[in-house]
């Protein structure tokens, strides 16, 4: 069992959670509030993609939408922060360009421990240059999310797809959250409410700008249970 305390380490250590983020919700939140403890981290920080390479089929919201939810979601947490690295460049979000970037701007010695979903870790071997990716990070954090479960071996079939990833993978538990950013989306868009999947300021934002198609009906049974 690694132990990690900070006190005896004089080393930055940066927790990194990339996401669409369209919206951000509590499923976010909660994972990388727990990574940030367990781990003892310095800080995380939420990486908003720009134009998200694995999701090409799908309409993204503005940038300047998912970048204001972000900031409203994390406003409360001193250890949170974004990076608006990915958006303010050019191209698809490569993964690997964006570690390249913020290793360079936080220095080697910083250690980067990229948080995501079990899902994504998945789809991870698939993702552009993911050698790049791993070299590049401390450690890989793979949270549990609902309905993705892990079976016998499949860390090894992982390794076999992405050689080197056992090596610098590690799984932990999450309050889990069968939330995400895609039935937000719809929920709003058919007027159902979104209340306590997501902070506050967030639904708040999301009537105020009628993000997600939000119609006439979403509007009016917000109206009616207005107190
Ligand atoms: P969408 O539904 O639009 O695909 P999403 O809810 O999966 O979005 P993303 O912004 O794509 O959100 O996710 C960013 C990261 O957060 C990914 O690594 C994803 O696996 C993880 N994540 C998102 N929702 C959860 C959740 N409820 N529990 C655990 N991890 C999550």
């Amino acid at each position: 069992m690694q132990h990690y305390n900070r006190s005896q380490r004089d080393v930055q250590r940066f927790g990194l959670l990339g996401g669409t983020f369209d919206p951000i919700h509590y499923g976010h939140l909660v994972i990388a509030q727990e990574v940030r403890t367990a781990l003892d981290l310095t800080k995380m920080v939420f990486v908003p993609a720009g134009y998200p390479p694995h999701k090409p089929e799908k309409t993204i919201s503005e940038t300047r939408h998912r970048l204001a939810m972000v900031e409203l979601a994390i406003a409360s947490n001193p250890h949170f922060s974004i990076s608006t690295v990915d958006v303010e460049r050019p191209g698809p979000s490569y993964t690997v360009e964006t570690l390249r970037l913020l290793r360079e701007k936080w220095g080697e010695e910083t250690e980067i421990y990229f948080v995501i979903g079990w899902d994504s870790l998945e789809e991870l071997p698939t993702w552009y240059n993911p050698v790049g990716i791993l070299e590049q990070v401390t450690h890989l954090v793979a949270v549990q999310r609902p309905g993705y479960i892990e079976v016998r071996g499949y860390r090894d079939q992982l390794e076999e797809r992405l050689p080197g990833l056992k090596r610098r993978l590690l799984t932990m538990p999450a309050p889990q959250l069968e939330i995400s950013a895609t039935d937000l989306r719809q929920r709003v868009a058919e007027g159902r409410p979104i209340k306590y999947q997501t902070a506050e300021a967030v639904e708040q934002y999301i009537i105020e700008h009628r993000l997600y198609g939000q119609g006439e009906k979403a509007t009016q049974r917000h109206d009616t249970h207005a107190s």
